[in-house]
């Protein structure tokens, strides 16, 4: 089964042990991360790489949802047209990032700002001793965003406690 920290058996009969409950009240998982991780193995049937997946956590952003897993595992739910972020999206009736876990501030922010590309990464020093995170995206900003810049700053906020300034550059 997807590799969680709740038990196999916990997830797939949906009542929880003593031990998972606790990790629930603590909010190391939260209700949504079992809802995924139960869809997740629902999907396995059909897709039993699934099975080596190792899950992180879901997050929402109105709706926009960011599901993080390894960065080694990206490639098997983006395989196959990306059906298993399809899946998601429609059970969750909401659009899927899907991140990549464990990498650097990077690779975080590209996957997060996908299919828009990244010319730069700064980081601004504010007066008050706090940082925010410029990031320079390449070309001109176009009409119709493929990515809701809004919901990016509030995953990266939740997800890394990033602040994010979004700017455009083209040549
Ligand atoms: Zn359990």
């Amino acid at each position: 089964m997807v590799k969680t920290i709740l038990d196999a058996f916990c997830v797939k009969s949906g009542i929880l042990c003593r031990r998972c409950e606790e990790k629930l009240e603590k909010g190391q998982v939260t209700e949504l991360d079992l809802k995924v991780i139960q869809k997740i193995v629902e999907l396995e049937k059909q897709n039993p790489v699934l099975e080596d997946v190792t899950y992180h956590r879901a997050i929402e952003a109105d709706d926009m949802m960011a599901v993080l897993v390894d960065k080694k595992d990206m490639p098997k739910l983006l395989g196959g047209g990306a059906k298993v972020v399809r899946e998601l999206a429609e059970t969750f009736g909401k659009r899927v990032k899907l991140i990549s876990y464990g990498g650097d501030d990077r690779d975080f922010l590209e996957d997060l700002f996908s299919p828009l590309s990244i010319l730069t990464i700064n980081t601004v020093w504010i007066p008050d001793g706090s940082t925010e995170t410029k990031v320079i995206l390449t070309g001109r900003q176009p009409r119709k965003m493929p990515v809701d810049l809004d919901k990016v700053r509030k995953i990266a906020q939740e997800l890394k406690g990033m602040t994010l300034r979004v700017e455009f550059e083209w040549f």
